[in-house]
C-alpha cells in the first residue's frame, strides 16, 4: 500500500529528531514483525518520575550510539514505507499490545490494561459491540418515532452526538448557550487551558497530531470541539440558545417530555424516548454569598464568567479563590494589574510539570501525522504515564501510622516532594511556607498544575491573604483580622454548584417526585448514568464519575457513551421501548462506593470540598482506577435492569 509519507530525506531526519525513542520501537517492531528491536540493546530505562513531580520522564535515557541507531533503523524503515510503500502489519491484539507496552514502558502490565488500551487508541472499534445492532434497529421498525434528546453541547454532548449519528438514531441536541464547547466555551479566563496532556485529553476517535502545546489553551480546544462538530456532522442536530427548563416522564406513552426555553423567552415542549444529560458537573458558577457583596462599589465576576471588557490594567484586583482555575489566572492577572491581592481559604497541592509551557516539537507533530502506528502507540504510552500511575497513592493503609497527614508511605512521599518544590520555589520568602503547605494529603483535591503560582506569591505587587473574609464593603473586603482591603475589581474563582447534579432543571420521574428533591444533598446513581424511577434517563458524568488522581475525563465520558449505546439497543428491543434500573442495584452499588470512598485520599476527614455532601460523604467522585471504571462500563447488564 501507498502510506504517503510526505517530504524528503532531510525532513524525515529532522523529525526523527523530536521523536520518542520506545514509541519509535514500538513501530518498527510491528512493522518488521521483529523482536530484534525488543531486546537488551533497546531496552528503555524505567520510566522515571523527577523529584518534586508526579509528571513522568518517558525518554527511555538511551545512550547516544543506541539512540542514533534507533534513528538511522526507522530512517530506513519510513523511506522505505514513503518511497516503496508496504504493507499494513495486522492490528496488534491484547497480547501483542502488551508485548510492547511491557517492553516501552519496562514495567509489567495487565491483559486488561491492554484491552483498554486497543479502544482508547482505535486499534479495536469498541463501536462495532453496539452500532451495527442499534443502525439495524433504528433502520427497522422499533425505529419508527424513537427519538433522543441529548442536553448539553458541550464534550460529552458532542461524543454522544457523533455516536448517535453513525447509528442513524434521530436525536437532537439542546444547548443553552450560544455556541457549542461547553467549559471551553464559557471559561475564557487568562491562561484559561486544560490539565490533562492534550494527547490523552481529546477523544479516541479523533486525535488531533496538531496540537500547539503539550497542554493546550481554551481557543484550540474550543476550536477543536467545534471542528469535530462540524467533522462529524452532527450541527444540525444542535439547537443554540435552547435551554432545558423540565422534562417530565410521562408514563402512559412512556416518553420524555421537555420543556425548552428559547432566546427570545418563548417556550417548546419537545417529547423523546430517551434523554441524555451531558451538562457537566462544573456548569453552574458559585459566588458565595458575602455579607455585604452587593454593596461593593467596583467592578466584580466569576472566572467563568470574564467580564473581557472590565480592564485590569493599573486596577488593584482580588482574586478570591486558590484551585485550579485561580492558579491558572492569577499569573496573567498579577501582571496587569496594579496590585493583586489572592484570598485563599485553603492552600491546594501543586505540582510542578515540565511540558506545562512545552511546545509540541516540529518532528513530534510530523510523526504523529505521518509515521504510520506511531499516534496509536504515542497515545497508549501517555495514557499509561497520565491515567492510573499515581492510583497506589490513593488508598488508604491501615497499616500506616501517620493518617493525619498521608494516606500511605507512598502518599506521604509525594507529600515530602511536592512540600519540598513548594519551599524551594518560595526561595527566601520562607515565612509564606506556613500559608502555602496543605495540611490534608497529597491527592485528597485535584493535584493542580503549578502555573508559576508560587513565584507569583513572592511578588511585592502581590499579596496573599489567609484571613478569613468577613464581609465586603463599597470600597473592598474586610477580613477577621479588622482589615479592610480596597479594590477596583475583585474577581471570584470560588468554583461551581457541583453537588446538585442536572441543576437547575426540573427532572420529574415515573413517581411525578422532581429529582433533586429526590436526591436533595445525596445524588446517586448506578454507575454514575441510570437513576431508579426516572427510565430511559442517562447522565454523563453524573454522581461519584469525577476523577482526582489523573486521566481525562473525555475518557471517563467515552466508557458512559458507550455504555449508554447499548442501553438504547436493549430498549429498542424491548416492546415498551424501556430501560429502568432498580432500586436495590443502585443502592447495593452506592454502598460500595461510600465504603471504598471512606478510604480514598478524597474522603479523608482533613479534605473540605467540594466532592463531598453536607454530611460527608463524596458524591462527586469515582472511587475506582479508570482502568476499573472502563471494565464497570464495558458491557450493558440486561439482567440488571428492570425487566416490567
Ligand atoms: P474550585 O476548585 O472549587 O476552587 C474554588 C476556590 O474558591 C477554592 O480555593 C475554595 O476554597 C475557594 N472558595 C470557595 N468558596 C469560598 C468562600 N466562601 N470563601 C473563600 N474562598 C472560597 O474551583 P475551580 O478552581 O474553578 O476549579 C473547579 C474544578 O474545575 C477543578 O477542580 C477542576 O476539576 C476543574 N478545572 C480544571 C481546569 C483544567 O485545567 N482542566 C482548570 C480549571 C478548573 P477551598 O480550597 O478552601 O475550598
Amino acid at each position: 500500500m501507498d502510506f504517503n509519507i510526505p517530504g524528503d530525506d532531510s525532513e524525515l531526519r529532522t523529525a526523527l529528531r523530536d521523536v520518542n525513542l520506545p514509541t519509535l520501537l514500538m513501530v518498527m517492531a510491528q512493522f518488521s514483525g521483529d523482536d530484534r528491536w525488543l531486546t537488551d540493546r533497546f531496552r528503555p530505562d524505567p520510566i522515571q518520575t523527577p523529584e518534586g513531580s508526579i509528571f513522568p520522564d518517558d525518554t527511555g535515557n538511551y545512550n547516544s550510539d543506541i539512540a542514533t541507531e534507533i534513528r538511522e533503523e526507522a530512517f530506513q524503515l519510513i523511506r522505505t514505507l514513503r518511497d516503496e510503500g508496504g504493507t499494513m502489519p495486522p492490528t496488534p491484539d491484547v497480547k501483542q499490545m502488551r508485548h510492547l507496552m511491557e517492553f516501552s514502558t519496562a514495567e509489567p502490565l495487565e491483559d486488561e490494561f491492554c484491552a483498554m488500551l486497543l479502544e482508547e487508541t482505535n486499534f479495536v472499534n469498541r463501536d462495532n459491540t453496539w452500532k451495527p445492532e442499534l443502525e439495524k434497529l433504528t433502520g427497522g421498525a422499533a425505529g419508527e418515532n424513537f427519538s433522543v434528546i441529548v442536553v448539553g453541547a458541550g464534550m460529552s454532548g458532542i461524543c454522544t452526538g457523533i455516536k448517535l449519528s453513525e447509528a442513524g438514531v434521530d436525536y437532537t441536541i439542546l444547548e443553552k448557550n450560544a455556541a457549542v464547547g461547553g467549559t471551553w466555551y464559557e471559561n475564557s479566563y487568562p491562561d484559561c487551558g486544560v490539565d490533562t496532556p492534550n494527547h490523552f485529553y481529546s477523544y479516541s476517535f479523533e486525535r488531533n497530531a496538531n496540537w500547539s502545546g503539550y497542554f493546550s489553551k481554551r481557543d484550540e480546544l474550543h476550536g477543536y470541539f467545534e471542528r469535530c462538530t462540524d467533522q462529524f456532522g452532527i450541527r444540525d442536530h444542535i439547537q443554540l440558545n435552547s435551554e432545558v427548563q423540565k422534562m417530565q416522564f410521562d408514563t402512559g406513552s412512556q416518553t420524555w417530555h421537555v420543556t425548552v426555553k428559547r432566546q427570545d423567552g418563548s417556550v417548546d415542549a419537545l417529547t423523546a424516548n430517551a434523554v441524555i444529560s451531558a451538562v457537566g458537573q462544573l456548569n453552574r458558577p458559585v459566588i458565595p454569598d458575602f455579607d455585604g457583596l452587593e454593596t461593593f462599589e467596583g467592578e466584580s465576576f466569576h472566572s467563568a464568567r470574564w467580564q473581557h471588557d472590565v480592564s485590569l490594567e493599573g486596577k488593584r484586583v482580588a482574586v478570591i479563590g486558590t484551585g485550579c482555575s485561580a492558579v491558572q489566572l492569577v499569573p496573567k492577572t498579577a501582571d496587569t494589574a496594579s496590585h493583586l491581592t489572592v484570598f485563599q481559604r485553603s492552600p491546594h497541592w501543586i505540582s510542578p510539570n515540565k511540558d506545562y509551557y512545552r511546545p509540541v516539537e516540529a518532528g513530534l507533530k510530523w510523526a504523529l501525522n505521518h509515521i504510520p502506528l506511531y499516534a496509536e502507540f504515542h497515545r497508549a504510552r501517555m495514557i499509561f504515564g497520565f491515567m492510573d500511575r499515581n492510583w497506589p497513592a490513593v488508598p488508604s493503609d491501615p497499616a500506616w501510622d501517620h493518617k493525619d497527614r498521608a494516606m500511605s508511605e507512598v502518599n506521604d512521599m509525594l507529600r515530602e516532594a511536592l512540600a519540598g518544590y513548594i519551599s524551594e520555589q518560595l526561595g527566601d520568602q520562607q515565612e509564606l511556607m506556613k500559608k502555602c503547605l496543605p495540611e490534608f494529603p497529597v491527592f485528597g483535591k485535584r493535584l493542580i498544575i503549578d502555573n508559576n503560582w508560587y513565584q507569583h506569591m513572592t511578588r511585592e505587587d502581590v499579596n496573599l491573604v489567609d484571613e478569613p473574609i468577613v464581609r465586603f464593603h463599597p470600597r473592598g473586603i474586610e477580613t477577621a483580622d479588622g482589615t479592610i482591603h480596597e479594590f477596583d475589581v475583585v474577581v471570584f474563582a470560588t468554583g461551581f454548584n457541583s453537588n446538585r447534579f442536572l441543576w437547575p432543571m426540573d427532572v420529574v420521574g415515573k413517581s411525578n417526585v422532581s429529582l433533586g428533591e429526590r436526591w436533595g444533598e445525596y445524588p446517586q446513581a448506578y454507575k454514575g448514568i441510570l437513576v431508579p424511577d426516572y427510565p430511559n434517563l442517562f447522565c454523563i458524568y453524573g454522581p461519584n464519575t469525577n476523577i482526582v488522581h489523573g486521566g481525562s475525563i473525555i475518557y471517563n465520558t467515552e466508557c458512559q457513551v458507550h455504555y449508554i449505546m447499548q442501553c438504547l439497543v436493549l430498549m429498542l428491543k424491548q416492546r415498551g421501548k424501556l430501560l429502568e434500573i432498580p432500586q436495590e442495584a443502585t443502592d447495593e452499588y452506592n454502598e460500595e462506593v461510600q465504603n471504598l470512598s471512606k478510604n480514598l485520599a478524597w474522603g479523608h476527614p482533613g479534605v473540605e470540598s467540594w466532592y463531598k455532601n453536607s454530611d460527608g460523604k463524596v458524591v462527586n467522585n469515582s472511587p475506582f482506577s479508570n482502568l476499573e471504571y472502563w471494565s464497570r462500563t464495558h458491557d450493558a447488564e440486561p439482567n440488571t435492569y428492570r425487566k416490567d
